[in-house]
């Protein structure tokens, strides 16, 4: 007996998940295609859930974080939520619609169908940074497609972790909807389950072990994962509007958001004029970074300290940290506040420009031509998101179709996650597959094609012996 296995049989917390397991699995297999009433159901319980829960997700999110602006909690993990819930109720019935697809003449009166089936078992794997919405953003689209799931959070925020928990344990019977709590351990022997589905939300190292765990038993993964999102200023463009955008995108959550800007690429003649924009545009929607209820806190001290070893790497390697904040960079280890900062003159050899930076910190590439941009852009792993400042035309094509990501705003950024009917996913090492609305459903379904035959059809023609119809198909 292996190392894994025997620990398995021997904690009972993965015994316990095991059978929670079963139990799904059981009660997957006695009601294989629940009705639109039941998805109903199921859906109207999550968002009474999570109306009456807000404000203890905000309170919980906020001492997770140490200081998360409870604004942001509001809006990207509640509201979020609720909308998501909101438009897969009105939309269901046209998602569980079966379809009728094109036959070929040869098989007329012969008709096909795609017929959307629930695949089973669901698992997700959701991480800290909006750790209410991406774990219940992919639950909402599998218990739309019928399924049951299970949900792991992280453990970088064991208070809501810990609320789910008890919520969902209240509001949903185990074997429609359950929340396991636990570190590592349990992440790893959660994904080792032989999901029908699996869904991982993090990081791209992560999301590869992920993978293949899920490969062992042949478990189909959708993959959400990170890396540098570029934001790139076209030549001309108003930096003010420019900077009021990428403030917003940056900031929020104090750049703890897998779509992020990551790093801004800007004209070489329009860097001086940027800084400046970018700095008024903090004080305009900062005016202080002390108590400010909007700004947020870094989750952990691993990660603030790993932050402050990005600026000092960038420094001791000769780029020069310039802070967008009257209040310098002081911040403060009060709720792991870190100011908001440009890094100018980065260069390949810094750790900055190498890893996700996921902080309020924001190097600036200064470039000549498009065309070094985008050569940059491919060089690099295939980004989560794209941002291009600039107006449409052919620029805006060629970056378009010069580069590969998992998604783009055009003149702003992060908008199009917020798409209910968008597909949202990562491509090469920002992940694989998407969800969100129809693509949701989708992504949790069998599309299973049916192909009804007629008692009268051109298929009669292709019965043995072949000889004889290759002849009279003159082949
Ligand atoms: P992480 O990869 O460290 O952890 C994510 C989850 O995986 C947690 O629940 C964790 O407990 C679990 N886990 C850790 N090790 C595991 C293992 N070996 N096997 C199974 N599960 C394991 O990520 P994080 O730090 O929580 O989140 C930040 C990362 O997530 C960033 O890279 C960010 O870009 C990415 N992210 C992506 C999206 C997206 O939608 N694409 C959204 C948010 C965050």
């Amino acid at each position: 007996m292996n190392a894994i296995v025997r620990e398995q049989i021997l904690d009972p917390s993965l015994l316990r998940m095991r059978a929670a397991f079963d139990r799904q699995r059981a009660a997957f297999g006695a009601d294989m295609n629940p009705s639109h009433a039941v998805r109903i159901d199921r859906l109207d319980r999550l968002l009474a859930m999570t109306d009456r829960i807000a404000p203890e997700i905000e309170r919980a999110v906020s001492a997770d974080f140490g200081h998360r602006s409870v604004h942001v909690t509001r809006l990207a993990d509640v509201m979020m939520v609720q909308s998501a819930i909101r438009h897969a109720r009105r939309q269901l019935k046209s998602w569980m619609k079966v379809r009728r697809a094109p036959t070929g003449l040869a098989f007329r009166p012969g008709f096909s169908r795609i017929v959307p089936q629930p695949l089973g078992v669901v698992g997700v794997v959701s991480p800290w940074n909006y750790p209410y919405q991406l774990a219940m953003g992919p639950a909402i689209a599998a218990i739309g497609a019928g399924n049951r799931v299970m949900i792991k959070p992280s453990e970088l925020t064991p208070r809501l972790a810990e609320l789910m928990r008890a919520a969902v344990a209240e509001c949903f019977a185990p074997e429609e909807l359950t929340v396991v709590t636990g570190g590592t351990e349990v992440g790893t022997a959660f994904v080792g389950l032989p999901f029908d589905h699996l869904l991982f939300t993090g990081s791209t190292a992560v999301g590869r072990q992920v993978a293949m765990a899920a490969a062992a038993n042949l478990t189909p993964v959708t993959l959400e994962l990170g890396g540098k999102s570029p934001a790139i200023v076209g030549a001309g463009a108003n930096l003010d509007l420019v900077a009021a955008r990428l403030v917003v995108g940056k900031l929020f959550n104090a750049g703890q958001t897998c779509i992020a800007p990551d790093y801004a690429a800007v004209p070489r003649s329009a860097v001086g004029p940027f800084v400046e924009a970018m700095r008024r545009a903090v004080a305009r929607q900062y005016p202080r970074l002390a108590g400010n209820p909007d700004y947020t806190g870094i989750v952990s001290e691993r990660h603030f300290t790993r932050l402050q070893g990005l600026l000092a790497d960038a420094q001791t390697r000769g780029a020069r940290v310039v802070p967008l904040h009257a209040e310098g960079m002081a911040g403060g280890a009060a709720g792991r506040v870190l100011a908001p900062a440009l890094v100018l003159d980065p260069t390949e050899d810094m750790k900055i420009m190498q890893e996700e930076i996921f902080g309020p910190l924001l190097p600036v590439l200064a470039y000549d031509t498009l065309d070094e941009v985008i050569a940059y852009v491919n060089a690099h792993e295939r980004p989560l998101a794209l941002y291009w400042f600039g107006a449409a035309g052919a620029e805006q094509d060629r970056l378009l179709s010069g580069t590969i990501s998992g998604g783009v705003t055009l003149n702003d950024c992060m908008w199009h996650f917020g798409q209910e009917e968008l597909p949202f996913g990562g491509v090469g090492a920002s992940g694989m597959g998407a969800y969100h609305g129809a693509y949701g459903f989708r992504t949790f379904s069998k599309e299973k094609p049916v192909f009804h035959q007629s008692r009268l059809s051109g298929t009669a023609l292709l019965r043995p012996p072949y000889g004889r119809t290759f002849e009279r198909m003159g082949r």
